[in-house]
């Protein structure tokens, strides 16, 4: 009943060459059975919604601000995603609350505006190494989701939640597939509880050095609904790869 959600995210990569990539990934995935999204680094959300019209990829952005407009230099708001192009925003990852000192109240207003431009929020979680070692995993995921998430609106078609592990992001290391099961079926009973039965629709993404050859047991963990693919979704061979693998 959810269908299943392959989420490529840039981070700061990418010029026009890169286009390239989309256009590969597109011819080899004319008709999926998941969704395909690209998050870009902002400067190329539009070209690449161009490059991306009439085929199965969506873009999405990487960030917001909670304001529709106004005095804020070098910031990008929910509306100008929307009108660039973008149908989704990645909200809360553990690098912008580690490199802008986002927090949960942060992510939260943010997540309000992109819902207000009816983009679907990404809402990111995740533990440290440090948390994990001191057996706080559960408690920390629930505090962010408690705290990052709004009250109303919230259901399948406009929220999507990744667990991304601090200490899995780009480092090759991913936890046990029990670890991942245990936080997704964690976060799951929790929206529920939250949301009620509307959330259960709500995808749930694993995050942190997703690798076409680690994919497909990853997916097959029942409460993954897809995954959030940092460095290998730069390249289309690879990202192709593990679409293939949710498919
Ligand atoms: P990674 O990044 O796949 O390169 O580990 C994932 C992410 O940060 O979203």
């Amino acid at each position: 009943m959810r269908r299943r959600l392959a989420a490529g995210n840039w981070k700061m990569n990418g010029t026009g060459a890169a286009l390239a990539e989309v256009t590969a990934l597109s011819g080899g995935h004319p008709n999926p059975q998941v969704d395909i999204l690209i998050c870009p680094p902002a400067t190329l959300i539009q070209r690449m919604a161009e490059v991306a019209r009439g085929t199965a990829i969506a873009v999405g952005g990487q960030d917001c601000h909670k304001a529709r407009t106004g005095a804020h230099t070098g910031d990008v708001s929910a509306h100008m995603l929307h009108e660039a192009g973008a149908s989704h925003v990645i909200l809360g990852h553990s690098e912008r609350r580690t490199d802008h000192g986002e927090t949960d109240a942060t992510v939260r207003a943010k997540t309000e505006a992109a819902l207000d431009e009816k983009l679907v929020a990404i809402v990111c979680v995740g533990e440290t190494e440090t948390q994990r070692d001191a057996g706080e995993t559960l408690s920390v995921i629930g505090t962010q989701l408690q705290g990052s998430l709004p009250d109303h609106g919230v259901n399948g078609a406009t929220i999507v939640i990744a667990y991304e592990p601090v200490w899995a992001i780009g480092t090759g290391r991913v936890p046990t597939l029990d670890q991942i099961a245990e936080v997704h079926d964690f976060i799951r009973a929790g929206l529920v509880d939250r949301f009620g039965e509307d959330a259960q629709g709500i995808r749930l993404l694993y995050g942190g050095s997703v690798k076409p050859a680690n994919a497909a047991d990853i997916f097959a963990i029942s409460n993954v609904d897809g995954a959030l693919v940092g460095g290998a979704s730069l390249k289309a061979v690879d990202f192709s790869a593990i679409i293939s693998a949710l498919e």
